[in-house]
């Protein structure tokens, strides 16, 4: 679990997006990676669903953003008060879009000022440790080395928000975790021999041909064409959208037979909790 054999473990924390499904959080992720926790996004439900599956809040040491959209950082302000509540002591690292920052400065010091006033310097906690750093991702290719790990953030298109997908490179093995994303034939090169690949698709071609935001995404026979040209190893789909299983509980089945028609290797749609040791 602590990533100490030069190995990674993913934890999927919330499958889901938008919209409450039960037993379906929103979007976030965390790896285990030299000995830290990343998260990964940290969409509604984030908090809870750590701690239910062993990860508590303040176990987390860095946060990466893929986007501003609420689905995706809903839960950030909480995860942020709570682990210095909690006895985190260190300045929290986020790493995230343009406007990452301003949304701190807005969705956490300014709308928690009257909860901060009875807090900050009262609690038996230090002020200086409930404070974060911003670093805003401007370019198409960031690379980022922290020991025996390397972390690339890849900028793609989605819906006109600035959105990023992540490679994380360790110990020999590969993990990219994408955002919300719409095709973009760079993906290829920048999934290149993943051994996990934890990607965003958010129903059936049919479905999100039926909604007016389906184009912003992947369809399942995207994912399985750039999981084969791309030779990922294993592919785990997420970001369920709550629309497509209310009307249709097997939606999940016909996205990984729809999958399977362009990929050859294992693929699920993911589910909170499930773990995943590269
Ligand atoms: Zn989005
Ligand atoms: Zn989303």
């Amino acid at each position: 679990m602590e990533g100490s054999d030069g190995n990674m473990e993913l934890v999927v924390v919330g499958s889901g997006a938008l919209r409450v499904v039960p037993g379906r959080g929103g979007t976030a992720a965390a790896v285990r990676v030299g000995g830290e926790t990343w998260l990964f996004d940290c969409g509604r439900c984030a908090v809870q669903n750590l701690a239910t599956f062993g990860l508590p809040v303040e176990s987390v040491r860095r946060i990466f953003l893929t986007h501003l959209h609420f689905d995706h950082v809903c839960d950030l302000a909480h995860l942020l008060l709570l682990s210095w509540n909690n006895g985190r002591e260190f300045v929290m690292p986020v790493t995230g879009p343009g406007g990452t920052a301003d949304f701190l400065e807005h969705n956490l010091r300014r709308a928690y000022v009257a909860d901060l006033a009875t807090r900050l310097g009262k609690n038996g906690r230090d002020p200086a440790h409930f404070e974060w750093t911003v670093e805003e991702l401007g370019a198409q290719d960031w690379t980022w080395r922290h020991g025996d790990t390397v972390l690339r953030a890849q900028r793609t298109p989605h819906g006109g928000i600035e959105t990023y997908n992540y490679r994380i490179e360790h110990g020999g093995r590969v993990l990219v975790i994408t955002g919300d994303t719409e095709w973009h034939d760079g993906l290829v090169e920048f999934c290149a021999d993943a051994d996990g690949l934890l990607i965003e698709c958010s129903g059936t071609a049919e479905f999100l041909r039926s909604v007016p935001f389906g184009h912003w995404h992947l369809t399942p026979e995207k994912v399985g064409e750039l999981a084969t040209t791309a030779r990922v190893k294993r592919v785990l789909m997420k970001h369920l959208v709550i629309e497509s299983w209310v009307d249709d509980p097997a939606i999940g089945d016909r996205m990984v037979e729809a999958v399977r028609r362009t990929y050859a290797g294992p693929v699920a749609v993911a589910t909170d909790g499930l773990r995943v040791r590269l």
